[in-house]
């Protein structure tokens, strides 16, 4: 243990906290339930220097705090994945939002008025590739930051989330890509201007089908992000924090969700709910 910087952060896990700006700011945030989570810690300083990423072991639920062995979707323990709203299908399947169904209603109504009764943005984004995707409205830009988007364009704009899940899902299914590739979108940034004709092919669909919530072109407003990253990784090899607990290197930079060390990357939304300890010089 000789030499490792001084520990400046600890607490359990959620996805980085990022502040829109040239470059992207990230934060590491405390996903501490029923008690006083760590303040946030911003992660500028340390690019360029040495970081360690100790896990404890501990793992907490990121709704309810209960100590679990196992996380389901963002961190959440398994009663919380069965029971509650932030972890139904339509989170990932917005299509499949079933709010209006009486024999398959919400987990919880409020939740479902407050999230899935809002209007949401179709959108086109620049991750590994071009592709399109959706979000609340609240949750542009950030939204297109945690997926590395290097640029993005909101295109359209319906009243809920299960209307919107309806135009991607339709698009998907003629082939548009949904998805990114996150190996390649660490290997570095493509060329923004790749976005514009996938919008307009994008466009051109949904005019065919008559879409109302289609934007007007002055409003399909192009935004660029830079991320801070020093060096790309030659190798995408991407660390485990159940394999491996301690994870060090250089932080070279932040993409999207990942920490990108001289030795590897890390997700760390994918390790929501894990207790860490977060030393750097
Ligand atoms: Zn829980
Ligand atoms: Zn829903």
């Amino acid at each position: 243990m000789a030499n490792l910087p001084p520990v400046v952060w600890s607490g359990v896990l959620r996805k980085m906290r990022v502040a829109d700006g040239d470059p992207v700011a990230y934060s590491l945030a405390d996903a501490t339930v029923g008690g006083e989570p760590a303040p946030d810690h911003a992660l500028a300083p340390h690019l360029g220097g040495p970081v360690h990423l100790r896990f404890t072991g501990e793992i907490r639920c990121t709704l309810c705090g209960r100590a679990m062995k196992k996380t389901f979707g963002d961190g959440y323990c398994f009663p919380c994945s069965q029971s509650r709203p932030e972890a139904d299908m339509c989170i990932v399947r917005p299509e499949l939002c079933h709010h209006g169904h009486a024999d398959h209603p919400c987990r919880d109504e409020s939740f479902a008025q407050a999230q899935c009764f809002q209007p949401h943005v179709l959108y086109v984004s620049l991750t590994s590739g071009a592709k399109v995707g959706i979000t609340r409205r609240p949750n542009v830009p950030s939204r297109w930051i945690d997926q590395g988007a290097v640029a993005a364009m909101p295109l359209a704009v319906l009243p809920d989330r299960r209307a919107v899940g309806l135009v991607e899902k339709r698009l998907s299914d003629e082939g548009f890509a949904d998805r990114t590739h996150w190996s390649r979108m660490l290997k570095g940034d493509p060329p923004a201007e790749e976005l514009a004709p996938f919008a307009a092919q994008v466009v051109a669909r949904l005019e065919a089908w008559g879409e109302r919530g289609l934007l007007p072109a002055a409003d399909r407003q192009l935004r660029q992000f830079r991320y801070p990253v020093r060096a790309w990784p030659d190798k995408v090899a991407s660390f485990n924090l159940d394999k491996t607990p301690e994870v060090q290197g250089q932080l070279d930079g932040i993409k999207g969700q990942y920490l990108l060390l001289d030795g590897g990357v890390i997700n760390l939304r994918k390790f929501s709910g894990y207790r860490v300890e977060f030393r750097a010089g």
